[in-house]
């Protein structure tokens, strides 16, 4: 039945998640593009519109400590469980309309729909419109859903800003009591899962030509900065057999990452950032530092590639006699998605007739800091423009995130069913 209903009004979310999207992206920190990030005033201004678009669909509304905003629409009796919903509203510098937004907005205008159809359902749904999770502002991410699954470290409170500014004192400008932070984590009993939609950020479903794929966990990740040293010289006078080049040693060990994580589809390797610290055209670097990303879907593949990749660079150090060293700054375990939800999010898709690719997820996203709190699950809606997101061309079409949308109600009334059932 419930797969009937959702089909019968193809197209009839479409049109109001994209003007959703476009009437939050009003508010930026650039004139030229859309800049949202922690506690600006362009931040603070999408959480007031979150609260009254969330409110108008019938939600009872609080903004919490550390910003995020949050909408529960009540189950149909009372001492029901809870199905969180959500997404982020913060945005990377230069950033997209879709990224994080949709997995509040879908979830929005499904709430509208059944607030104004007059049903509850046998479960609270709570909307968390999550504050942070790009780690623009502060180095850290994950801030809003940190806080609710109960991971929220004391030690994010020390990092700081671009402008020197501690997290501690960003919070307490604001007005919030640092130790009511802990008290934002939510308990387990009272919820039955969080299921959350993004936009893919990558090319597959859009090369596969389907709308939406079912995440079937979230990939590991370790980040190292790594640091080679040689000898500075002058570009002219040093003769080729005795220079000591840290770039040029920098070089072969990317080369040796990259050929690495070819190895296996679903591991990738990725040096972002690369540095000659003073460098100069005339002089051979005397230092490169770099960073090094490596991700995989397990642990295990993850770890025997970084293995590989430091061993390979202590090779070429030894071999080029230069130093290198590597300093771990992240790690992230893989993050198995929970398979209860993962199957009903399928079935929905495929009452509406399309068979949803599964894909693993190489971007951390906030259900990787909820599948701790509560089973977790995700959805992929196809990213437009050969898949490109983090940017101002990220885009979504409406006929996909209409798609999305019936998909996540199907999946709402059918696990009401079996509530009821
Ligand atoms: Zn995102």
């Amino acid at each position: 039945m419930a797969g009937i209903e959702a089909q019968a009004g193809a197209n009839r979310f479409g049109p109001r998640i994209m003007s959703l999207a476009e009437h939050l992206a009003q508010w930026s920190e650039q004139p030229d593009a859309l800049t949202v990030t922690y506690f600006s005033e362009a931040h603070r201004k999408v959480a007031a519109e979150l609260d009254v678009l969330l409110r108008a669909a019938g939600m009872e509304v609080r903004t919490d400590p550390i910003g995020n905003v949050v909408g529960r629409y009540k189950a149909a009796q009372p001492n029901a469980k809870t199905l969180l919903l959500g997404s982020h509203y913060d945005t990377v510098r230069n950033g997209g309309k879709y990224d994080g937004r949709l997995g509040i907005l879908v979830p929005l205008v499904l709430i509208e729909h059944l607030n104004r159809t007059r049903q509850r359902l046998p479960f609270n749904i709570e909307l968390l419109c999550f504050s942070e999770e790009e780690g623009v502002r502060f180095p850290i991410g994950y801030l809003g859903s940190q806080a609710i699954a109960g991971k929220f470290d004391r030690k994010n409170l020390d990092a700081t800003d671009d402008d020197g500014i501690p997290l501690r004192k960003a919070l307490e400008e604001a007005g919030v009591d640092v130790g009511s932070l802990a008290s934002l984590a939510r308990k387990q009993d009272d919820l039955l899962g969080y299921v959350e939609l993004h936009i893919e950020q990558g090319p597959s479903l859009l090369n596969a030509d389907v709308p939406v794929a079912i995440v079937t966990g979230i990939a590991g990740a370790v980040r190292h900065r790594v640091t080679v040293e040689g000898e500075a010289g002058h570009a002219g006078t040093v003769a080729m057999q005795f220079r000591r080049d840290a770039g040029a040693a920098a070089a072969e060990m990317i080369l040796a990452l990259e050929k690495r994580c070819q190895e296996i589809p679903s591991l990738v390797g990725t040096v972002g950032q690369l540095l000659v610290p003073n460098g100069a055209m005339n002089v051979i670097p005397g230092r490169c530092e770099f960073s090094s990303d490596i991700r995989a879907s397990t642990n295990g593949v993850r770890d025997a590639a970084m293995m590989d990749v430091l061993s390979s660079f202590n090779q070429i150090a030894r071999h080029r006699g230069v130093k290198v060293s590597a300093e771990e700054v992240l790690r992230m375990s893989a993050i198995p998605l929970s398979p209860y939800f993962q199957e009903r999010l399928k079935a929905a898709a495929e009452r509406l007739g399309v068979s949803p690719l599964l894909l693993p997820s190489g971007a951390g996203h906030d259900a990787a800091m909820m599948s701790s709190l509560t089973p977790s699950a995700m959805m992929f809606v196809r990213c437009g423009n050969g898949g490109v997101s983090h940017s101002p061309l990220e885009i979504v079409a409406e006929e996909d995130a209409d798609f999305a949308a019936r998909v996540l109600l199907d999946f709402l009334l059918n696990l009401a069913e079996e509530h009821n059932a």
